[in-house]
């Protein structure tokens, strides 16, 4: 089922996630959800909080996008990106692994809107699958920044936090009015 995304101005973007504590078939039912929603929409991810649920979860899969290279490893060997997409991180950590590079990030929940983000290169994640399991791998590239921004969304921090203040101040106006929009729509 195709779920309604949030826009920026709607107060659950900026709820942290509750952890992922029960891992039934009502949880199996919102990942699926969330990736039809993922693919529905052309995103390489999607956090809970996107579609109004403050909780740990997100969807990512990278592997339609051929223009931005990713990596990933498993116990230290690297394996290929399609076998492990889409990707379900539940109760997800990040770890950054090396330097900080800039690189273009879009939003779903900020419709038309681009600018460069500063993030490490590469990271290491922990997390969980639908079913619980634990699970470790380092990522860098595309996957490593749809990662990061996932998991910010998780805690309630958007890529517009991590926006150059030129681009952001450039921006204002029509954050602005996303913000009036989406607060007008909301229920009484
Ligand atoms: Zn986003």
């Amino acid at each position: 089922m195709i779920l309604p995304i949030v826009k920026y101005g709607h107060p659950t973007l900026r709820q942290k996630g509750d952890a992922v504590d029960t891992f039934d078939a009502a949880l199996e039912q919102f990942v699926d959800d969330m990736l039809d929603t993922m693919y529905d929409a052309d995103g390489v991810g999607l956090a809970a909080q996107q579609v109004g649920k403050a909780t740990q979860v997100t969807v990512i899969d990278v592997s339609q996008v051929e223009d931005r290279p990713s990596k990933m490893a498993v116990e230290g060997k690297e394996v290929p990106i399609p076998d492990f997409m889409p990707l379900v991180l539940i109760n997800p950590a990040v770890k950054p692994l090396n330097e900080m590079v800039k690189g273009p990030e879009g939003c779903l929940s900020f419709p038309e809107i681009y600018a460069d983000i500063e993030r490490p290169e590469s990271v290491e994640v922990s997390a969980q699958d639908h079913k619980g399991n634990s699970f470790t791998f380092t990522c860098g590239g595309l996957l490593a920044k749809a990662v990061q921004h996932e998991v910010d969304h998780l805690k309630g921090i958007l890529f517009i936090d991590r926006m150059e203040r030129k681009d952001k101040d450039k921006l204002r106006h029509i954050l602005e009015a996303m913000r009036e929009t989406t607060q007008k729509e909301l229920p009484q």
